[in-house]
């Protein structure tokens, strides 16, 4: 399996997965078109699947146009069917999708929105995580609370530490600089800002992380870290000490930031 980046959008990533054995691919959340069937062209491959990870446009804006071009399957959350478009093949959690040589199992992940999923390769250590685990940050909150994400985050967190993470946006700049304003002390956090500068500025996409990279750098991990704690509560004397309300400030003053 070969994953490949297609930027689209402002600063979306739709994903390429490719099957070398029976040159086939799916795309993971499909917002355009033209640049995926170009990828595909550019690989050899044909596009015959969609892991749509939530209803948002920018996630699922070519489902249609792409299901008129190119017989497809649309996989995407059975219980969000009605904002899926051209959904073929509704799954819930502990579902598995098939895509030649490979598995992915289905993960509910809600709180960006209330039918967010995530697809997980567990035998190559690979999660597609949309708009729930960004590289050092983490989705709005639009249909869900603090709980529900924090919930969602655990669920992903539960994989190996060695799991590559993909996600639906490059936001790992101004996440890592929000990161460090909590944590002026966690060198992992500095370094990995100072990575994904280079990175940008050479045009390169700084996704996937890992899970154990997200561990170390990301404030959405880190409600146990004594520092991020100290800096939360300075900037939200009503917060309490318990991890949710830690959780919920970190998460509200990273919507302001
Ligand atoms: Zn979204
Ligand atoms: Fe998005």
């Amino acid at each position: 399996m070969r994953i490949l980046p297609v930027p689209v959008l402002q600063d979306n990533y739709s994903w390429l997965v490719v099957d070398e054995a029976d040159r086939t691919a799916a795309v993971v959340d499909c917002a355009e078109v033209a640049p995926v069937l170009e990828a595909a062209r550019a690989e050899g491959v044909r596009v015959t699947a969609v892991l749509s990870t939530h209803h948002h446009f920018d996630h699922v804006g070519g489902n249609e146009e792409l299901a008129l071009a190119t017989p497809v399957r649309v996989y995407g959350n059975a219980d969000d069917a009605s904002r899926i478009p051209a959904l073929t093949d509704g799954v819930r959690a502990g579902d598995r999708v098939h895509l030649g040589g490979s598995v992915a199992e289905v993960i509910f992940i809600p709180a960006h929105t209330s039918g967010h999923i995530a697809y997980h390769f567990p035998r190559e250590r690979v999660v597609f995580t949309g708009d729930t685990l960004f590289v050092a940050g983490c989705g709005r909150l639009f249909e869900g609370d603090p709980g529900q994400m924090m919930s969602s985050l655990g669920r992903l967190a539960a994989l190996p530490d060695d799991t590559r993470v993909y996600c639906g946006h490059e936001y790992t700049v101004r996440n890592l600089e929000f990161a460090a304003t909590l944590e002026p002390g966690n060198r992992a956090i500095a370094d990995k800002l100072a990575w994904a500068r280079s990175c940008r500025a050479e045009g390169r996409p700084t996704v996937p992380t890992t899970l154990a990279s997200e561990r170390a750098t990301n404030p959405f991990l880190r409600w146990s870290s004594p520092e991020l704690r100290a800096s939360v509560r300075e900037r939200c004397p009503e917060a309490g000490d318990d991890d949710l309300e830690i959780f919920a400030c970190t998460r509200r003053l990273k919507d302001s930031f």
